[in-house]
């Protein structure tokens, strides 16, 4: 028997499925587990490890024949290599994963593709998620950072090397807020979860718990009533909204499907819809559904089982 596999590479955490071969293509894993992303030494050889693991669980005879792997950008997913993702260890940097990772599962290079994991989040909810009675998908998380991929016609749209969509690092506001990358005032540094904390920090507010704030504590008091916490969390989704045209403006997608951590508050997504609703917008563009994610959190590895069975030339 065979398996297809799909692998979420998160900074903490990495999320693997097997897939039998030639079921009804229904997107329920026979197996899946979650593991702490190897972190030191040979990161491909334990990663391979934990494939085998999960694909013997959901069929002790199963051999993996093709691999689907998302991963934090940047990284070429042409040729199959993590670049210098800031949430991975230097262990996965420069690292040609395709062909690490077939040669330690004994299966022909051309059967493993990476992808961002954005990308493929925009593709599994495009796929079997909350795009599925659309057309073009653009998917967009909010979390630590924010991120964005594009499926046009079931394909996700990369660019011309593959990195396409980085939403997150375009410029929004003219305040200095910082931002990893380097500029300030990109929609990161004004609308994720880093942000809403930073400004909790500036504001000196502390979560009724005490220690440093989070985005999470920010969120939860925010909906108890703390008027600061609402006050941080209504500029950060006012901020969203204004992202939220631009990118209709950018990409006339069928539908935005949205998720990451910050999303999954009602508060934040509410006040965003309503912002999204008030931001002056030419009427022609006005109208484009904004929905939640509906596979979070396993949208990313939904997108990697669909990659997956293209390798063995099956839609
Ligand atoms: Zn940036």
């Amino acid at each position: 028997m065979s398996a297809l596999v799909a692998v979420d590479i998160g900074g903490t955490k990495v999320r693997i499925s097997s897939f039998p071969v030639g079921a009804d293509w229904s997107a329920a894993p026979t197996a899946e587990r979650v593991f702490e992303t190897p972190r030191s030494g040979d990161v491909v050889a334990a990663l391979a490890e934990r494939v085998r693991e999960v694909v013997y669980e959901g069929d002790k005879d199963a051999c993996p024949i093709a691999v689907g792997v998302g991963c934090p950008g940047p990284l070429d997913p042409l040729r199959g290599i993590v670049l210098n993702p800031p949430n991975l260890s230097r262990e996965w940097w420069g690292l040609g994963l395709t062909g690490a990772l077939a040669g330690e599962l004994g299966i022909s290079p051309d059967r493993v593709a990476l992808e961002n994991d954005c990308n493929l989040a925009a593709l599994g909810e495009a796929t079997f998620g909350a795009g599925r009675p659309y057309g073009s998908t653009l998917y967009i998380t909010v979390s630590t950072g924010v991120g964005g991929g594009l499926v046009l016609d079931g394909e996700i749209f990369g660019g011309e090397r593959g990195y396409a969509v980085e939403i997150g690092h375009t410029k929004l506001t003219d305040r200095p807020y910082p931002c990893g990358c380097g500029r300030t005032g990109c929609v990161e540094s004004a609308v994720s979860g880093t942000a809403i904390a930073r400004r909790a920090r500036e504001a000196g507010w502390t979560p009724p718990s005490g220690g440093e704030p989070t985005a999470k504590a920010v969120l939860e008091a925010a909906t108890s009533g703390d008027a600061v916490a609402r006050d941080i969390v209504e500029t950060a989704a006012a901020f969203f909204a204004e992202t939220l045209v631009n990118a209709v403006y950018l990409y006339d997608p069928a539908v935005i499907v949205v998720g990451g951590g910050v999303s999954e508050s009602d508060l934040f997504m509410d006040l965003s819809l309503a912002a999204f609703e008030r931001v002056p917008t030419m009427p022609a563009f006005r109208g484009v559904p904004v929905l939640r994610a509906a596979l979070e959190p396993r949208s990313v590895v939904t997108g990697a089982f669909v990659l997956a069975r293209r390798l063995i030339g099956e839609e």
